[in-house]
């Protein structure tokens, strides 16, 4: 069977280079007579890879010195509790800008752990088209954090710019577009981000945070919980998911041999302007229900002119090795997800099936 054209909202597709070294290397990594899943996280062949996938993070996005670079476990969806967890302390608030049924779980799992405040939504009934205008947000500048989700993976839309904050922290759920480009690290708090959309399989979660908020996050919590804890032992506190690291270390040697983020964000807008600008010539057929500057480059949403066709969509597109193109279940109509590893060569077939779709249709 040839490679799928994968569109999957995540888990997603990886780059076929970093699959292929796994599989060269699955059975004897590097002359060890051992597969890397059989090896001990405490011993030399392992960490080797650890910190080399920590350095590749460090080079590629030029992660400043006092941030600490993490792998943990349990997910983004992990991450809503954790966050607070650490860093929001009795007597104080912290902020959260709602774009998505992602920022509303991680808001709400904050709220079970403190004090929290909507500083900005545009949920319009159940579902989001955009995002806020600095002057929709209406920060507490004594707020331990604001929290951002930089992506909507369900709906569709992303920040393409970032909120004013002052000297309040900034916290980004990065899950869905970590990577899609340089991120200047300095001008985050903390960033978090589940691998298995744009760097690797599940199982991985990174965090990178500054060290200073690390440091002196609450110790009222369990050690396990403590980004600390993590912190002082190189994540290697306790057995980490040696094989995901692995996998996004391939997936971060592959990024840097391809050119690094800078070319990575050029195909990426690429991509965006293919499907966007498909969708654009055609508004008869298709409609992007997302504000344009509040179009994601990593999900792009589209309706069809009815949910029948929609379905038919789908169901011929599968037929042509294009899977994953189903909205999400909550929302509906049809989500291409061009994540970092899904190829111009993709999305040039896609727009080509849209455009004889509609044509027939
Ligand atoms: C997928 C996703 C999550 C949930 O990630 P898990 O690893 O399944 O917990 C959270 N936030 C965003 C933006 C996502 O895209």
């Amino acid at each position: 069977m040839p490679r799928a054209y994968n569109f999957n909202a995540g888990p997603a597709g990886l780059p076929l280079p970093a699959l292929e070294r796994a599989q060269r290397e699955m059975l004897d990594f590097e002359g060890t007579g051992m597969s890397i899943l059989e090896h001990s996280h405490r011993g030399k062949a392992y960490e080797g890879v650890h910190d080399e996938a920590i350095s590749l993070l460090r080079e590629l996005l030029a992660i400043p010195d006092d941030y600490y670079v993490l792998f943990l476990q349990g997910g983004a969806s992990q991450q809503f509790a954790q966050v607070p967890m650490n860093l929001l302390p009795a007597g104080k608030s912290a902020d959260y800008l709602l774009t998505g049924g992602w920022s509303e779980k991680a808001y709400e799992e904050a709220g079970r752990v403190g004090t929290v405040r909507v500083a900005a939504t545009t949920a319009k009934g159940k579902a989001y088209t955009r995002i806020p205008k600095q002057a929709e947000i209406s920060l507490d500048p004594a707020a331990a954090y604001v929290h951002m989700t930089s992506n909507n993976t369900l709906f569709g839309t992303q920040w393409h710019w970032l909120p004013e904050a002052g000297s309040v922290p900034l916290v980004a759920d990065m899950s869905s577009d970590f990577l899609w480009r340089k991120h200047d690290v300095s001008k985050y708090a903390l960033i978090y981000a589940g691998a298995q959309k744009n760097i690797g399989p599940s199982g991985v979660t990174v965090v990178v945070a500054r060290k200073d908020l690390v440091d002196g996050g609450r110790k009222d919590i369990p050690m396990i919980f403590r980004y600390s804890t993590h912190a002082s032992q190189n994540s290697l506190y306790h057995t980490p998911p040696t094989f995901g690291i692995y996998l996004v270390r391939n997936v971060l040697a592959y990024t840097k041999e391809i050119g690094g983020l800078d070319e990575v964000e050029r195909r990426n807008r690429e991509k965006g302007a293919l499907l966007y600008g498909a969708i654009d010539a055609n508004p008869d057929f298709f409609r992007a229900p997302v504000d344009k500057d509040s179009r994601s480059y990593m999900n792009v949403v589209f309706r069809l002119p009815t949910e029948e066709l929609e379905k038919r969509f789908v169901a011929e597109a599968a037929k042509l090795h294009m899977v994953g193109l189903a909205g999400h279940r909550s929302t509906g109509g049809v989500r291409a997800s061009t994540y970092n590893a899904v190829s111009i060569e993709a999305v040039r077939a896609l727009v080509d099936f849209m455009n004889d779709f509609a044509r027939r249709a």
